[in-house]
């Protein structure tokens, strides 16, 4: 798949909104993972983007919700999307194709990225999507929830399109690029410590166990193995295994009852002067 694609080209549709909240948590909901184009169809407000509460709820998103646009109908809202895909969690038996959001989230980009308009829409807060709404759809996306109780708040249900359609996006690498963990934020990548600098650290521990009786050399049970797993699970970074060697050469010293070198030059120097 191609994916020179920008999030912000995914219309999110809303038909018949009542609460401004929702409007505002959709908002920023959207704009967390990307999206920016929100369309509203018939809301209950028609000026529901300059409502308090939708910009109390909007937070960081206010651009997302002052640039949305209201449409009359339906039809009218999807006049440029090629393919359209139904929110609801009500199964009929002549419904559009059925999809999961990770199936539709890869399916959209994938049409996104032959320059095709692609759009989600969602129902309102009580009554969901018509039967009439949503055959206007091309697909019916399910959120597989608990099937005993699946009714997602609408910016919730919005909020999980919007992640499934971002990782997608993220899977291409020249997308990834974006992405700051805490360890590139720092500007400096961890270094992975070698499999013969962990091997090491294993010997060093080993014998740290053994110079504090921890262990009988000639009986070591499991301890070892368990020792060489735990190690091999944790992936650990070059300067970890640095820490962790330091720490041990202390607990040996400690062990063999010998000095730090500084505090054996102190001490022989008072020895010197008596
Ligand atoms: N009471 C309504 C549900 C409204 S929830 C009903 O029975 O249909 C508001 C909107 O969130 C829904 O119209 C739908 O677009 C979306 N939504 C909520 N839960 C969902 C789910 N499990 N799967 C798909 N869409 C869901």
């Amino acid at each position: 798949m191609t994916q020179t694609v920008s999030l912000s080209s995914i219309s999110i549709v809303l038909v018949k909104t009542s609460h401004p909240g929702n409007v505002g948590s959709v908002a920023r909901a959207m704009k967390t993972m990307g999206l920016t184009d929100l369309r509203l169809v018939e809301p209950k407000d028609p000026l529901v983007c300059q409502h308090e509460e939708a910009l109390a709820l909007s937070s960081g998103a206010q651009d997302v919700l002052g640039a949305a646009r209201v449409f009359a109908s339906l039809p009218d809202a999807l006049d440029d999307v090629n393919l359209s895909y139904a929110l609801s969690a009500r199964l009929r038996e002549l419904g559009p194709v059925l999809q999961n959001p990770v199936q539709a989230a890869a399916e959209g980009l994938s049409r996104l990225s032959e320059g095709h308009g692609v759009a989600f829409v969602f129902g309102a807060e009580r009554t969901g999507l018509s039967n009439e709404e949503l055959l206007l759809c091309n697909r019916q996306v399910y959120i597989p929830g608990n099937p005993e109780y699946n009714s997602l708040n609408l910016a919730q249900a919005v909020q999980i399109v919007s992640y499934a359609l971002r990782q997608q996006w993220l899977n291409n690498a020249e997308n990834n690029v974006e992405i700051r963990y805490p360890e590139k934020v720092g500007g400096k990548a961890a270094v992975r410590a070698t499999g013969k600098a962990v091997t090491d650290l294993r010997d060093h521990w080993v014998k740290t166990m053994e110079a504090v009786d921890f262990i009988n050399p000639k009986k070591p049970k499991k301890l070892i193995e368990r020792l060489t797993r735990m190690l091999a699970r944790v992936e650990l970074e070059r300067e970890e295994v640095d820490m962790l060697r330091g720490f041990l050469s202390d607990v040996n010293r400690v062990a063999e009852g010998r000095l730090y070198p500084h505090e054996a030059e102190r001490s022989k120097n008072s020895l010197d002067d008596c």
